[in-house]
């Protein structure tokens, strides 16, 4: 599961480091979650909209999943093995990136999951053919048609 605070509210959850991401850009420009610091910057004075920032950021984590997958698919581990992953960062706006990267994580583990089904049913073995009651029947009327045959003869 991946769930998402404000860094004050983690700092006072007592979760341990393990289970706590930051991806401000401030803290953490490295994380594969972080924005550019700009865009928040744009956000905060009104040059982003909301809807245009969240267009240009869910844009930005599919080109970097493109890139580099297995950073991606590491939190999502993340988030499975003991316990919740959550998500931190300092916005001082209404909205936060991180719930659109949480969103983003969720998306990528339902496909995942559909993806790991698909294979599944791909390697599963054929059924049997059923040709062994046909094999039956025709030795059935080999033995029975000479007797026949016999009983028809004047
Ligand atoms: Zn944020």
């Amino acid at each position: 599961m991946i769930q998402t605070l404000s860094q004050t509210e983690a700092d006072h959850s007592g979760l341990p480091p393990s289970r706590v991401q930051c991806i401000s850009p401030y803290v953490n420009p490295a994380h594969v979650l972080s924005p550019p610091r700009h865009w928040l910057e744009a956000l905060l004075n009104g040059r982003y909209s909301w809807p245009f920032f969240r267009l240009r950021y869910k844009h930005l984590l599919r080109s970097r999943f493109k890139a580099e997958p297995e950073r991606f698919f590491t939190l999502l581990a993340a988030s499975e093995a003991g316990g919740a992953l959550h998500l931190t960062c300092h916005c001082l706006t209404e909205h936060c990136h991180r719930e659109l990267a949480r969103e983003f994580l969720e998306h990528l583990r339902a496909n995942r999951l559909a993806v790991g089904a698909t294979r599944r049913t791909a390697k599963r073995p054929p059924p049997p053919r059923a040709h062994a009651p046909r094999q039956g029947m025709v030795l059935a009327t080999l033995i029975e048609h000479p007797l026949h045959a016999h009983s028809r003869q004047p």
